[in-house]
């Protein structure tokens, strides 16, 4: 399978640079293998969706809420994403657990929500730096895991650790290894077989700097790009490294 790279643009762009991003990146994207998917604030996915038509480069949202509607006041239901133009949702996001206190539970039931909506949701899990210095980053992950994913699951799963998000600080390639090791064990042992070839992204301030290296650690599936993916010929760059698979 190839490599999968997520850009989550965040809290960032007004509409026109929406579509600028977006046809910068499509303009690169022509002989990459990966997988390209750009996540942009759900206000533009229509429109970012449009400006894609015809390119290799799939939309994203990155939230959803756990109800196909409702009222539910200043929030989005997987359906209205997938009827905006979207294909994929980032689910659980550390920003999100931290910011909006969203439980494992919680995101298990918006993974649900986006299944059925027709979304591939990409499922984010990793530990804080004080989880880390206390030597509890597996724990962590692996609760993370059996609480966040409905069985069965079909999705794409990011460890991210949160020391790593927007820091600039990358975790090593060692312990990516580690980790992704771990996380796949745990996938596994979850979900046997289906287990095996359930992507598992890395995220934490990749850039072409150091996108090839990680990219080619054991059980990383690709990417989930933030701060670098907000300039297409960066997250371009880092497509080029990704696998063909
Ligand atoms: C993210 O927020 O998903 C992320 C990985 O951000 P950054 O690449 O900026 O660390």
């Amino acid at each position: 399978m190839p490599q999968l790279i997520a850009g989550n643009w965040k809290m960032h762009c007004l509409a026109a640079e929406a579509i600028a991003l977006a046809k910068g990146v499509a303009a690169g994207a022509q002989g990459i293998t990966a997988d390209l998917v750009v996540c942009p604030t759900a206000l533009h996915i229509a429109a970012v969706a449009q400006a894609l038509q015809g390119s290799p480069v799939a939309v994203g949202g990155q939230d959803c809420h756990q109800s196909k509607q409702g009222a539910h006041t200043g929030d989005i239901a997987a359906p209205m994403l997938r009827d905006a133009g979207a294909a994929w949702v980032i689910l659980g996001h550390s920003e999100r657990r931290h910011n909006h206190g969203e439980t494992d539970e919680l995101v298990r039931e918006k993974t649900l929500a986006a299944v059925a909506a027709g979304l591939t949701p990409i499922v984010c899990v990793g530990e804080t730096a004080d989880q880390r210095a206390g030597g509890q980053e597996t724990d962590i992950v692996g609760w993370q895991l059996a609480g966040s994913l409905p069985k069965p699951f079909s999705g794409v799963v990011a460890y991210e650790p949160v020391w790593a998000i927007g820091t600039g600080k990358t975790a090593t390639d060692e312990d990516v290894a580690t980790m992704h090791a771990f996380i796949r064990e745990e996938l596994v042992r979850q979900f046997g077989d289906a287990g095996a070839i359930i992507r598992i992204l890395y995220g934490g301030s990749v850039k072409a700097a150091n996108a090839a290296s990680l990219l080619a650690v054991p059980h990383v599936g690709g990417a989930l790009v933030g701060g670098a993916s907000l300039n297409a010929q960066e997250f371009l760059a880092i497509a080029r490294a990704a696998q063909a698979g």
